[in-house]
């Protein structure tokens, strides 16, 4: 799950940043030894990233395992998609449901992820985002397959001319039992590519890419939004 960690786009990454309000929050409050200093008087909860079934949240030793969690020897899982709950007052740690439960992919989405292989003809593309819903973890990534029928409208002879292991790619859910991808159209198709020569960002020349560095120039089937970010 977590091999796109060489992608330019990394939209599983960035998932920490639904804490609400924690502006006021002042998270090390539990760490101030155990002198007792004047007491917050007001219980201080702050809510966290968001997590999967079994992710760990936490140990025994810092917290009191609260709802939604469960506990293996000191590690404190969650037993549901939602958001890490402190308190630090209680000392516990919890998990709500609701908020930030995650998209799932189906038929029709537009989603990006990055290639990893790339054979006669399919390729294999591990979907980390779908469009319309940030950088949300996705609840269902998993790996789906571009068929070399489906890259473009055109006839494609040879996929490795088209995708390669790395490249970021747009594509639409076209069958979800098979989980496959299409990248005709405009819009679709790689979004970044590093040169396989120096692994420096590629960007777009007419209908090729190009390498700022080495110059070397690759064939790709190139998303109109080749090097924005745009989902
Ligand atoms: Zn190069």
């Amino acid at each position: 799950m977590a091999r796109s960690a060489d992608a330019k786009i990394r939209p599983n990454k960035k998932i920490e940043k639904t804490a609400v309000g924690d502006d006021n929050v002042k998270e090390d409050i539990s760490k101030s030894t155990s002198a007792p200093v004047s007491a917050p008087t007001q219980t201080t909860i702050t809510e966290e990233k968001l997590v999967l079934p079994g992710d760990i949240v936490g140990t025994t030793e810092e917290y009191k395992a609260g709802d939604g969690t469960y506990t293996i020897s000191s590690d404190i899982h969650s037993i549901l998609t939602g958001n890490v709950v402190i308190d630090q007052k209680r000392r516990t740690i919890a998990v709500k449901p609701g908020t930030g439960v995650p998209p799932i992919v189906s038929k029709g989405d537009i989603v990006v992820g990055n290639v990893i292989n790339v054979r006669e003809s399919i390729a294999l593309i591990e979907i980390n985002a779908i469009k319309g819903y940030g950088e949300r973890a996705i609840l269902n990534p998993g790996i789906a397959a571009v068929h070399i029928s489906n890259v473009m409208d055109d006839y494609v002879k040879d996929l490795s001319q088209q995708f390669a292991p790395q490249d970021v790619v747009k594509a639409k859910v076209i069958d979800m039992s098979n989980m496959r991808l299409t990248t005709a159209g405009n819009e679709l198709g790689v979004m970044s590519a590093d040169c396989s020569n120096c692994g420096i960002g590629m960007v777009a020349e007419k209908d090729k890419l190009k390498c700022p560095e080495c110059g070397r120039t690759e064939n790709r089937k190139i998303s109109s939004d080749y090097g924005t970010g745009i989902i």
